[in-house]
């Protein structure tokens, strides 16, 4: 896996929410989202076959632990398979809340970390930093000094 910032491959995985991993760059501490490719941490899959689509047989796999499934597979019907539930649209539904759920709480927490490690973030953390406030007032005090000299009446504008 490539860093999506700095391009090298030193991605290691961070840490892990409930349907995703988070990864991390070693050189420049940028993190990226991934989606677990299972539908949780801890499947249990069984056939079921989808109702509406009687009298065909539509099956899935689904997980009895989160609900999910991946409907755009169905399976083949074929005599020695075991169907064991009719589809569960609800928990199915459900997973996907969950899903998308996870991601928008992980999503802030990683936009926020990626704001700070970039460069932009930073210069704006340097800018909020007691080390630059002294600068800036020594610096602008220097130029005061300086514009005081030439034209004490004139006004100074200071543009960074
Ligand atoms: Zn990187
Ligand atoms: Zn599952």
């Amino acid at each position: 896996m490539t860093c999506r910032r700095c391009e090298k491959q030193t991605i290691y995985k961070y840490y892990e929410s409930d349907f995703h991993n988070i990864y991390k760059c070693k050189s420049c501490d940028y993190e990226e989202i991934i989606k677990i490719d299972d539908c949780c941490r801890n499947p249990n899959k069984i056939i079921v076959n989808d109702p509406n689509f009687f009298p065909n047989f539509r099956l899935y796999e689904q997980c009895i632990n989160c609900g999910g499934t991946k409907r755009n597979f169905p399976l083949k019907h074929t005599k020695d398979i075991e169907i064991r539930d009719e589809f569960n649209v609800d928990t199915f539904n459900t997973w996907r809340k969950n899903i998308s759920f996870d991601k928008k709480i992980i999503y802030e927490y990683v936009q926020e970390a990626n704001y700070l490690s970039s460069p932009r973030g930073k210069y704006h953390a340097y800018l909020n930093s007691d080390e630059w406030k002294k600068k800036e007032k020594l610096f602008l005090l220097g130029i005061n000094i300086n514009v005081n000299n030439v034209n004490p009446k004139q006004p100074f504008t200071f543009i960074i």
